[in-house]
């Protein structure tokens, strides 16, 4: 039996879509031999952090109570901050989530009477409450502790408004910390590229050269090249995602310039004790391990969000990034033509996984969303985004977000299922 039949038999994908993936397949090498270039050269960065670091199997061990003197927790800092090319990093099992490690940075860093200025637009849902912007009165956001929040509107094609950030920097001197999200989210814009960040950094620096620039780094890690440590004196990121590489089973990472990080590390613990305390009585391998894996995952990831752009283009689907574009986040977005046909991608996505694929995913009312939202993940690791999912509001336009995958391979055969559905529609 050859692979055709067998895929077909195992998971009832329609002739159509086998040939029409095969084919976008064979249209997008290019764009695969450039994720495999990116992919090596950072993998080689990866591993040469791990070998300055001389990284040994005591680098693994668990530690109790205080964790003082946690080789294994001040070694893994140590490689992050290599492999992100910063000065430093805080990388911890206790961080629970990005939101969490960006609401320790932000609270590490600004003061009472400071502005923190975001100039991607509305910023990541989570982060609003920390701001202050929406959720209760009273659960300690920073406009509780006298922070104040200005934002600047993106230009119409998800371009950051450079000449707005000028002007307000040259006026409002209380602007301390300047917050920019590497990845398009869930809007339909594209994600900042490196030279996009360097721009953006560059102008805002001209002005005021004293100004911290923080980088919602999450899907980011490993898209391209290098990560924008000259451009950003801090960058956020989650272990379940990119820099996990799959394997992280939770945490966060914080990495940046050394003031930076002492700031951050006082807050991320208390004042006084800073970095020296927190112990983890697992073992550390996962989190080595993952990065030393990312590089490689984050590339079969993009391949996948490349293939699948190819295949709804193809199918006269409106697909943000392009197939050709310059990506710097993992994150494929689709407009579907109705609710029917997002829903069904879906459960496609669902179905194809391996952990929990006999559950069908159904739009629910999510607190803090104002529309139904679906959510197809069947993970390894609870919530993992770097696995393959997908996720939508269910509103006009329809517009699905796909992101992660541990291998190219299960990709490909979820969009022939996805396929194989929305034809039977
Ligand atoms: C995922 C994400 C976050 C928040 O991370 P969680 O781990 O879900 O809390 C923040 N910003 C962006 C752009 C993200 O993708």
């Amino acid at each position: 039996m050859n692979i055709k039949q067998n895929l077909q038999e195992s998971f009832n994908i329609s002739d159509f879509a086998y040939d029409c993936v095969l084919q976008a397949e064979s249209e997008i090498q290019p764009q695969f031999i450039k994720a495999d270039e990116i992919s090596t050269c950072n993998q080689y960065r990866v591993l040469s952090a791990f070998q300055e670091n001389r990284v040994s199997s005591q680098h693994f061990q668990p530690s109790t109570g205080y964790g003082y003197g946690d080789i294994g927790r001040d070694t893994l800092d140590r490689v992050f901050a290599d492999a992100m090319g910063t000065e430093d990093a805080l990388v911890r099992p206790q961080i629970a989530s990005g939101t969490h490690a960006l609401a320790i940075a932000l609270f590490g860093l600004l003061r009472p009477h400071q502005t923190l200025l975001c100039a991607c637009g509305k910023p990541y849902d989570t982060l609003e409450e920390i701001i202050g912007i929406s959720g209760e009165q009273g659960n300690g956001s920073l406009k509780e502790w006298g922070v104040k929040y200005q934002q600047i509107e993106l230009l119409n094609h998800g371009q950051v408004d450079i000449p707005t950030l000028v002007n307000l920097l040259s006026t409002h001197h209380d602007i301390n910390v300047i917050l920019l999200q590497r990845s398009g989210g869930y809007a339909w814009r594209e994600a900042l590229s490196l030279q996009k960040i360097k721009e953006i950094s560059r102008a805002a620096r001209q002005i005021r050269p004293d100004v911290t620039i923080v980088l919602d780094n999450c899907y980011g890690e490993f898209t391209e090249c290098a990560e924008p440590s000259d451009d950003a004196d801090v960058m956020v990121g989650s272990l379940i995602k990119n820099p996990g590489g799959g394997l992280a089973p939770t945490g966060a990472y914080i990495a940046g310039k050394k003031s930076c990080i002492e700031k951050i590390a006082s807050r991320l613990t208390s004042p006084g004790i800073g970095r020296e305390v927190g112990s983890y009585a697992g073992l550390y391998t996962p989190f080595y391990q993952g990065l030393f894996l990312a590089p490689h995952v984050v590339a079969q990831s993009i391949k996948g969000a490349i293939l699948t752009a190819r295949v709804f283009e193809k199918l006269g689907y409106e697909v943000m990034p392009a197939t050709t574009a310059l990506r710097s986040d993992i994150i494929q977005a689709i407009k579907f033509d109705d609710k029917q046909q997002l829903i069904s991608f879906c459960e496609s996505i669902q179905k194809a996984a391996p952990i929990d694929s006999h559950v069908k995913p159904i739009p629910w009312d999510m607190p803090g969303y104002q529309h139904q939202v679906i959510m197809a993940a069947g993970t390894f690791v609870q919530g993992a985004s770097i696995e393959l999912s997908a996720d939508a509001p269910i509103k006009p336009p329809y517009i699905g977000y796909m992101q992660g995958g541990l291998t190219f391979e299960h990709i490909k055969i979820a969009i022939m299922m996805a396929v194989t559905a929305l034809k039977k529609l």
